[in-house]
This record gives structure tokens, sequence and C-alpha cells, in this order.
């Protein structure tokens, strides 16, 4: 548990919201219920249980959403979630959220984001590294300083965090293409590409498609999360449209299988979330065993690590106790994540070099 915490990890796969602190959860639900917002003691039982199924985590994120209108709230989170993922040595975040529209409250989806971007720029207890969000921008450090803190804790946490803009499920292709829009604009702020998301029961992939089409003609990598539900007919067309990264790839036909491992497409895998919500029936009949045996791309990540009470090193563990990984196979599987990130070669560049110069 010590090495993996001490390791540096990539994150590919962290929505910003699903990775509330739990304490921030309670005191903001809280808030919200003592200013008659919502019904505090109908959500407390929901965020301090564990184990919850799929819809269930669709409640919570209906949460998320009225907190999430908030934009100090917004600005809070974001800070506090780069804090903790650096805390557990995580040198390269990629954080995706949601832009929000709420009117009534006076947020639009471009202040949404400025609140996200806030929050980055208000990171001080660790440092952002190579970063675009306005502070401590520092890209000749690697030579001078190892970018990680290993053993006594003398130096702070460094970090490179980057986004990604998702378009929830329930939207519109309008409002996909706002999503994407902002994404462009926001592309010297840090967003790296574009994600689909919400729940999968929700939503036809055709309203999507225009969007995410955009996207790419205009140069933003995509991630979609696939087959997280039975749903052949959108396997099918998400494969063909060949996506530059994929989550989870759960519920998947023999022949949709082939295509998947043939096409190399990496696969953001959340072997927490994948369990807690039933969509495999135990880690260990994952379908990791079978992607790793074939050496298919795949980053271990959280999801939601606030709702699903996990951590990049806690997947780490799981996956190397339950799959019997030595060390040095959990450092390739580590390293090898630099190939699947958004961000730019001078990125990858040092990532690499943290990786190559880690001593295990
Ligand atoms: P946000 O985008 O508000 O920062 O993060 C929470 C949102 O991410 C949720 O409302 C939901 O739309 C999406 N999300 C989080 N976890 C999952 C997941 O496991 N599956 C899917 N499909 N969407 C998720």
């Amino acid at each position: 548990k010590a090495w993996c915490r001490a390791h540096p990890k990539i994150e590919l796969h962290a929505h910003l919201n699903g990775s509330i602190r739990e304490s921030t959860l309670l005191e903001l639900a809280k808030d919200l219920g003592e200013k008659g917002v919502i019904v505090f003691e109908d959500v407390e039982h929901i965020i301090t249980k564990s184990g919850r199924s799929l819809p269930e985590c669709f409640i919570l994120f209906d949460l998320f959403h009225v907190i999430a209108t908030d934009h100090n709230s917004v600005t809070r989170i974001t800070r506090e979630v780069v804090e903790d993922f650096a805390a557990e040595n995580v040198v390269y975040l990629e954080l995706r959220t949601t832009p929000k529209n709420n009117e009534s409250k006076g947020m639009t989806k471009r202040s949404y984001m400025k609140a996200v971007l806030d929050g980055l720029s208000a990171v001080d207890t660790v440092e952002l590294v190579s970063s675009p969000f306005g502070k401590q921008c520092d890209n000749s450090a690697k030579s001078s300083m190892p970018f990680c803190n290993r053993g006594c804790g003398a130096q702070r946490k460094r970090i490179c965090v980057r986004l990604l803009l998702s378009i929830d499920r329930r939207e519109t292709t309008a409002a996909a293409m706002e999503t994407v829009n902002l994404a462009l604009e926001l592309r010297d702020s840090g967003v790296v590409g574009i994600d689909l998301s919400g729940n999968p029961l929700i939503g036809k992939w055709q309203t999507f498609l225009p969007a995410l089409t955009y996207a790419r003609e205009k140069g933003l990598p995509v991630t979609i999360h696939c087959g997280e539900v039975p749903n052949k007919e959108e396997v099918n067309a998400i494969l063909d449209f060949c996506p530059d990264r994929i989550g989870h790839a759960c519920f998947l036909d023999e022949d949709d299988w082939q295509k998947l491992k043939a096409s190399k497409i990496p696969i953001e895998i959340c072997l927490t979330s994948n369990c807690k919500t039933n969509c495999v029936p135990s880690i260990k009949d994952h379908h990791f065993v079978d992607l790793y045996s074939i050496d298919h791309p795949m980053i271990l990540c959280t999801d939601d690590p606030g709702l699903f009470s996990t951590s990049v090193s806690n997947e780490y563990y799981l996956a190397a106790s339950t799959f019997e990984l030595s060390k040095s196979e959990m450092h390739h599987l580590a390293f090898i994540a630099v190939d699947s990130i958004f961000a730019d070669d001078g990125v990858k560049h040092l990532l690499e070099e943290i990786f190559e110069s880690y001593e295990e």
C-alpha cells in the first residue's frame, strides 16, 4: 500500500464533483438543508452509505448538480480535489467536469468554468507544474528538483493538471456543441479534450455525434464512457467513431471485444467503480485480466474517488494484490499511461523523465 501511494501516478478518469471530499459534501449538503434548498436528512444516508448502485450514484449526482450551482463551492471543490490527488503522488491529473447552466443562480457554462479555473489558481498547499492557470508555472524545475516527493515529505507535492469538458447525456445537440466551443475557447487555459458521460440509460448517441465530430475536426481529443450498460448498437457506433480513449468498456459482445482489442484504443479502467455499480461481478473477474494479457493500453483510474470511497493509490493496490502484479509490472503500468494523456509533448516528456528516474 505504501509503495502504491509513494509511486508517481497518472489519473485520466476522474469527475470533479465525484471527487469531492466526503466531509465537504456533508458540510455543503447540511448548509443547503439549513437554507431550505434540500432536505438534508433525505441525502445524509446516501452520502454516508458505501456500496451504492449505479442508479443511487445518479441520485447523488443530482445533489452534486445542486451544490455545483454555487460558484464558490465549485472553486473550493476544485482546489481540494487537486490537493487531494497531489497528496497521494498523482503527478498528472486530467480532471473532467460538466459545464453547467443555471439561469436562476446566474450560472452559465462559462462562469462555471471560471469557477473551476479559479479553484486551480487557488491551489496553494501543492505546486502546479507546467501550469496554464496563472500561477507557479515552473517548466524548468524538473532538472533542479525531483518532481514528486519521496521520503520525509519536506518539500511540497507537485502536480500537473489539465481539464476535460464533459457532455452530459441529458443534453441536447446544441448544448453539447456549446460545451465543445467552450473547450476550444479555453484551450489556452488547460482544457485538453472532451468527454461524454452522464446516465448511460439516458440519451441517444446520434444527439452527441455532431459535437464529438466537431471536437475531433478541431483537433480536440475525445474520450467516451462506453458499455456501462448493455447497448450493442451504441457500443458499435462508439467503436466506429474510434475515440482517443474509452472509459469502462464493461458490457461488450465478443465481436465488439475483438474490434476494441484490434483498435488499441486506450481504456480507462475503474476497478472499484465497476464493482460497486455492478458492471462487473467482482474485481478478479474484471476485463483488466484479459486486456492485460494482450498488452492492451490501459490506465488505472478512480472515476469518482469521493463517491466510491477510493483513491488512485487504492486502485493500484487493488490491481497489484488481485492480479498478483510485481512492483516492476506496476511501475510499467503506471509509466505507459503517459502515452494516453491528452496534453502536449512537453508535458509527456516531463512525465517520462519522472517515471524513468523513479527508483522502485
Ligand atoms: P461533474 O461533471 O459534475 O464534475 O461530475 C459528476 C458528473 O459526472 C455526474 O453528474 C455524471 O454526469 C458524470 N459521471 C460521474 N461518474 C460517472 C460514471 O461512472 N458514469 C457516467 N456515465 N457518468 C459519470
